[in-house]
C-alpha cells in the first residue's frame, strides 16, 4: 500500500508519518519511510537545488520540471520496488504537492501538471492521501518556533500559503475516496488518533 501525507508547511506531516510508521512497525508491518522532494540520491540533490534560498531566480516551469524529475527517479528507484516487495510505503509529500504549490500556488495549469506527472509517476497513484488541513499562520509559527531556518518556499508570503491550502482542499474534494482531510489544528495525539482510525479503515 502507498500512503501519502500532504499539507502546507508546518502542518505536522513529518511528525505524523513517523508516529504512524512506529505504530505499524510495532504491529509487524514492513514499512518504508520516504519523502519528496528527495527519497533518492539524485532526488536529494534536486531538493538542495530547489530549496536553496539563494535560488530566487528559479522560474515556476523549471521548478515544476525539477520536482517532476525527482519524482520520476523516486518512483522508479524506490517506491515501485518497495510496493512490489509488499511494503507499506509512507511518503512525506507526493504529486499533490506539485498540484497545490506549483499549480494552485504559483498559477501553473493544473491539467498540464497532471499530464507531466503522469509521465513522471508512470501512472502510480497513492492508495490513500492524508491531507493535514491547517491554518497557514500557525504553520509558519511552528516553523519559526522549531528553530530551523525557513527554506526558499517557506519564505513566500501568507497569500501564497493560503492559495496552497485552498488548492489542497479542492484536490481532496475531487476524489473523496482516495483523500481524507484531517483537522491538524489540534494536539499531536488527537491528530494521530484520527490517522490511525483512517488507516485501519483502509488497510484493515
Ligand atoms: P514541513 O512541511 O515544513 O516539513 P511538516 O508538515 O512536516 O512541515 P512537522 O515538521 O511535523 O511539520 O511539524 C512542524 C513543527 O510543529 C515541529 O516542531 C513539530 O514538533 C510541531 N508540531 C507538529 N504537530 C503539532 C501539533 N499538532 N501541535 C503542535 N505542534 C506540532
Ligand atoms: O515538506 P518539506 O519541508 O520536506 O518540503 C520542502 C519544501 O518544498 C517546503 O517548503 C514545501 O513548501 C516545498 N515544496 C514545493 N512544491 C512541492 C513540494 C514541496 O514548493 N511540489
Ligand atoms: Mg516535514
Amino acid at each position: 500500500k502507498f500512503l501519502v501525507f500532504e499539507g502546507i508547511d508546518g502542518s505536522g506531516k513529518t511528525t505524523q508519518l513517523k508516529l504512524l510508521g512506529d505504530k505499524l512497525s510495532a504491529r509487524g508491518c514492513p514499512v518504508l519511510y520516504t519523502r519528496e522532494p528527495g527519497g533518492t540520491r539524485i532526488g536529494e540533490t534536486v531538493r538542495e537545488l530547489l530549496l536553496n534560498p539563494q535560488h530566487s531566480e528559479l522560474v515556476p516551469v523549471a521548478e515544476a520540471l525539477l520536482y517532476a524529475a525527482a519524482r520520476a527517479q523516486h518512483v522508479a528507484q524506490v517506491i515501485l520496488p518497495a510496493l512490489q516487495e509488499g511494503k507499506i510505503v509512507l511518503c512525506d509529500r507526493f504529486l499533490d504537492s506539485s498540484l497545490a504549490y506549483q499549480g494552485f500556488g504559483r498559477g501553473l495549469d493544473v491539467g498540464q501538471l497532471e499530464k507531466l506527472n503522469e509521465t513522471a509517476t508512470a501512472g502510480l497513484k497513492p492508495d490513500l492521501v492524508l491531507l493535514l488541513d491547517f491554518l497557514c499562520d500557525t504553520g509558519m509559527e511552528r516553523i519559526t518556533g522549531s528553530g530551523r531556518g525557513a527554506d526558499r518556499i517557506e519564505q513566500e508570503d501568507r497569500v501564497f500559503h493560503r492559495k496552497v491550502r485552498a488548492g489542497y482542499l479542492t484536490l481532496a474534494g475531487r476524489d473523496p475516496d482516495r483523500y481524507r482531510v484531517i483537522d491538524a489544528n489540534r494536539t499531536i495525539e488527537q491528530v494521530h488518533h484520527d490517522i490511525i482510525g483512517v488507516v485501519e479503515e483502509i488497510l484493515g
